[in-house]
């Protein structure tokens, strides 16, 4: 197409833009978007800002996608959501409702899902550094499984277990998978798992305790995984392990950030998944799989309000949330493609950046945007998984709400934080 105005760019841009966001976005002729049916600019009054936005029916969708995508290939398949992408009760419980099962990471996420309403059975815990606490609270419960990072795991379970617990054994399968470093699991030398070397002494070791069940091998090569034939890889090297009736082949299928990200959908990621589960393990075994951030970072999108222009050697977009909100940007690199929803026809670079108080808060460097005023609104999608997770009160600031939209409809799952709540633990003298 022929660009020949600032405002059919704005508008080719956009429809490019609308393809990250959630499949039910349209853009509305006043400059507006609508997410499921809710136009964010109405969201923004009623809810303030930043505030996380979750089409709900897009995530119903998801989970119900990844289910069909590996049970008509492999009927005997769990999907595990990795709670840790999006650790509230309101999207686990939706997620249960959908018939997803959950990994949690630690106790205290085992009791966001337990008031959730999810069933511990429908649970496993991870965790490379479990306390005696954790192993007490999941194995009164009837927890469905406890994956063994490494050999105290089994001495706790051991001595703390009253009943036989249900374990997995979590191998590094030695993939150096092709993603940033801190989110980099399955390498030689990660600080998960225990290593193939030292796999056949560990197994042995489990099953020589009458407390536990060794079901199965567990592994979990990263995050943000594009390239399918690193899943692969895991698969073959588990293969190599004494045979088992249960492989949990952990998450890590990476979601579409930019336009220049390729797509990776949910079916290749079943299809490759499955058959090199078919070859290498045959069709008898169970399966699980643990997808965070694929299950949910195409879900959200956040909102925020234009605060400051400031033009000079580079022009900075400053908005009232930044790494408070999004430790994604600044963490990991993540690159974002926001979109700004203003009155003026141009289009121009700039750096969109946080209100917090460090040169690194920067949401977006570069990104092409429309011509920011005060009290526009910018809206960054795919901000789903890992932002609510790591939100924090950098600068005191308020952690956002989190607004579940569907079919025109909006509502509260997450409140914004309050001043109290910022002080409730401050013992004041
Ligand atoms: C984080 C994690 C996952 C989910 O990873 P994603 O990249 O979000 O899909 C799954 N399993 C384990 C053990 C994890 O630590």
């Amino acid at each position: 197409m022929t660009i020949t105005s600032p405002a059919e760019l704005v508008r080719a841009r956009l429809d490019a833009d609308l393809e990250l966001f959630p499949a039910g976005t349209r853009r509305t002729a006043d400059g507006d978007i609508s997410i499921s049916g809710c136009s964010l600019r109405a969201l923004a009054d009623e809810y303030g800002t930043p505030a996380l936005i979750i089409d709900e029916a897009a995530l119903r969708a998801r989970a119900a996608e990844f289910l069909r995508a590996f049970r008509t290939r492999h009927a005997a398949t769990d999907i595990h959501f990795a709670s840790k992408a999006f650790p509230s009760a309101a999207v686990l419980g939706v997620l249960a409702e959908e018939g997803l099962n959950f990994d949690v990471a630690s106790g205290n996420e085992f009791s966001v899902a337990r008031a959730a309403g999810v069933d511990p059975s429908r649970m496993l815990l991870h965790g490379n550094a479990k306390t005696d606490e954790e192993i007490r609270l999941v194995t009164s419960s009837g927890i469905g499984h406890i994956v063994i990072d490494n050999l105290d795991d089994v001495e706790r379970i051991a001595r703390i277990a009253t009943t036989q617990v249900p374990v997995l054994l979590r191998v590094t399968p030695g993939i150096d998978a092709q993603t940033h470093e801190a989110t980099a699991t399955g390498h030689n030398g990660s600080k998960f798992g225990v290593s193939m070397e030292d796999a056949p002494a560990a197994i042995e070791r489990i099953q020589s305790e009458p407390s536990m069940r060794l079901d199965g091998l567990h592994a979990h090569i990263g995050s943000q995984i594009f390239e399918l034939k690193q899943f692969q890889q895991e698969v073959a090297a588990l293969s190599e392990l004494p045979r088992f009736p249960l492989y949990d082949l952990g998450g890590g299928l990476a979601s579409r950030y930019t336009s220049e990200d390729p797509s990776v959908s949910i079916d290749d990621y079943a299809q490759v998944l499955v058959s090199a589960v078919h070859e290498h393990l045959g069709h008898d075994v169970r399966l699980m799989v643990e997808p965070g951030r694929s299950m949910v970072a195409s879900t959200g999108v956040s909102l925020y309000r234009v605060v400051t222009v400031k033009r000079g050697h580079r022009t900075h977009v400053a908005v009232d949330g930044g790494m408070g909100d999004n430790l994604e940007a600044s963490l990991y690199g993540q690159r974002f493609q926001p979109w700004l929803l203003g009155t003026d026809p141009r289009v121009e670079t700039y750096d969109l950046v946080g209100h917090h108080c460090e040169s690194g808060d920067v949401l977006v460097r570069d990104a092409v945007m429309p011509t920011a005023s005060i009290g526009d609104l910018a809206v960054v999608p795919v901000t789903g998984a890992y932002t609510f997770t790591m939100s924090n009160n950098y600068n005191a600031a308020f952690r956002p709400p989190v607004v579940f939209c569907t079919d025109g409809t909006s509502r509260l799952a997450v409140r914004r934080e309050t001043m109290s709540d910022l002080l409730a633990r401050e013992v004041l003298l």
